[in-house]
C-alpha cells in the first residue's frame, strides 16, 4: 500500500522533501466485528488548510496536527472494496476524509458521503462538488448576502473555490472582477469563467489604485481568499455596508508570525460586515448545493477547471504547489482509474 508520509513537522515554506512515499501492508479485508470501510483511493484533493495540518498544533483547536511517520489525510474519492457499515457497500463511490495512500481502512465514517450522481467527472467530487464547491456556495449565497448588480471582488480567483464564487457571482448578475497570478489564470478568468475583468496581481506596484481602476464606485463584496496586502488594499475600496466574506488567508499559511492589517478603520468608515466562516458548519447544506449545482453543469452554465497530478509519488510536489501557485484550477491527485 503506497503512502505519501510526513516526515516531521513543517515550519515556513513547505517542501516536497517534507513528504515522502513509503510503502505499508493492509489486509484488503474490514476486521471482523468492525464497522470501518475498507476503500481504494481513485482521487485525491489538495487542500491549502492541509499545510495548517503540517505544523505542531497545540491550542486543541479544530484543525488537528498531522502525526509525523504517518501518512497524510484529506478529502478524496474512492471506491468501497469491503464495510462493516450498514451505509455501504461493497462497489459504492464515495468522497469525503480519506488516507493519502492506495488504501484505506476509514474507521469514522461520518465525513464519509456516498456519491449518487456519476454522469459527471467523478474527480469532481474533489473540487466543484465537494468541500470547495461548497464552501463557494455557502460563502458567497450564505455568508456574503449577494443581491443582482453588486460589485464583488474574488483573489486567488482561479483556484478550486474562487472559480466557482466569480460563476455564482455572474449567474446572479454581478459585476465580478478576480486577481490571481499568472497571464495563463488572468485569460482563463476572462475568457472561461466569465468574469467582467481579471488581473494579475503579481504585475501590479500599486493594488489600491489596480483596485480603484476595476471598481471606481467601490467593492460591494469582497470574497478572501489571500488576505495580507490584498485585504489591506480592499479595506480602502470598499463600498458602504459592504462584506468580506473570509474564506482563507493563504498569504499567511507559511508565515511564523501573521502580517499586521493597517486599514482595519476603513471598516467602521464603510460600515463594512466581516464575517469569516467554515465549511464545516455547513454540511446540512450540501443536498440543497447539489440540487442547484448540478443542472448547471449539465447544462454547461457553470464550468470547471481542474490541474491532475498523475499517480500518488506526483501528490508533495502538487500539494506544495498551490502555495507557490503552480495549480492552474482546481489540483488532483490521480491515485487509480477505477
Ligand atoms: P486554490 O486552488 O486557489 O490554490 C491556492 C492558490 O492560492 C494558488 O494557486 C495561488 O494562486 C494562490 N496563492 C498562493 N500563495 C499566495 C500568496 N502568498 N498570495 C496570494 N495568492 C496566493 O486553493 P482553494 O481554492 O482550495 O482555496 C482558496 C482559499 O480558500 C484558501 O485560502 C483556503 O484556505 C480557503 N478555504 C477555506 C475554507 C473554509 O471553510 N473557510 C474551505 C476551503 C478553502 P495565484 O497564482 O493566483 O497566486
Amino acid at each position: 500500500n503506497k503512502q505519501v508520509i510526513l516526515r516531521d513537522y513543517v515550519y515556513g515554506f513547505p517542501k516536497e522533501s517534507d513528504m515522502h512515499v513509503g510503502d505499508s501492508k493492509i489486509k484488503l479485508k474490514v476486521p471482523e466485528g468492525s464497522s470501518a470501510v475498507l476503500v481504494k483511493n481513485l482521487y485525491l484533493s489538495c487542500d491549502p488548510y492541509q499545510r495548517t495540518r503540517m505544523k505542531k498544533i497545540e491550542d486543541g483547536g479544530r484543525i488537528v496536527s498531522f502525526t509525523p511517520g504517518s501518512p497524510l489525510t484529506g478529502f478524496g474519492v474512492a471506491k468501497v472494496l469491503d464495510s462493516g457499515h450498514a451505509n455501504f457497500k461493497e462497489g459504492d463511490l464515495v468522497w469525503g476524509l480519506t488516507g493519502w495512500e492506495e488504501y484505506s481502512l476509514i474507521n469514522s465514517t461520518e465525513s464519509l458521503f456516498k456519491i449518487q450522481h456519476t454522469d459527471v467527472p467523478l474527480s469532481y467530487y474533489t473540487g466543484l462538488l465537494g468541500m470547495p464547491g461548497l464552501t463557494a456556495y455557502v460563502g458567497f449565497y450564505e455568508v456574503a448576502s449577494p443581491k443582482k448588480g453588486e460589485y464583488v471582488f474574488v483573489s486567488a480567483a482561479s483556484g478550486a473555490v474562487g472559480q466557482l464564487v466569480g460563476q455564482f457571482a455572474k449567474l446572479l448578475g454581478c459585476y465580478v472582477v478576480g486577481s490571481a497570478g499568472s497571464k495563463e489564470k488572468v485569460d482563463l478568468l476572462k475568457n472561461k469563467f466569465g468574469f467582467d475583468e481579471a488581473f494579475n496581481y503579481k504585475e501590479e506596484q500599486d493594488l489600491v489604485a489596480a483596485l480603484k481602476r476595476y471598481f471606481p464606485e467601490g467593492i460591494d463584496i469582497y470574497f478572501e481568499n489571500v488576505g495580507g496586502k490584498t485585504l489591506d488594499a480592499v479595506l480602502l475600496n470598499m463600498r458602504d455596508h459592504g462584506r468580506i466574506a473570509v474564506c482563507g488567508m493563504i498569504s499567511q499559511y507559511n508565515l511564523d508570525e501573521f502580517e499586521g492589517i493597517k486599514n482595519l478603520i476603513h471598516i467602521i468608515y464603510k460600515r463594512v460586515l466581516v464575517q469569516g466562516f467554515s465549511v464545516t458548519d455547513y454540511y446540512h447544506l450540501y443536498p440543497k448545493f447539489l440540487e442547484f449545482v448540478l443542472p448547471q453543469i449539465r447544462e454547461g452554465k457553470i464550468v470547471y477547471v481542474e490541474d491532475t497530478a498523475e499517480g500518488l509519488e506526483n501528490g508533495p510536489a502538487a500539494l506544495v504547489g498551490l502555495f507557490s501557485g503552480r495549480n492552474v484550477g482546481k489540483q488532483v491527485i490521480v491515485v487509480a482509474h477505477e
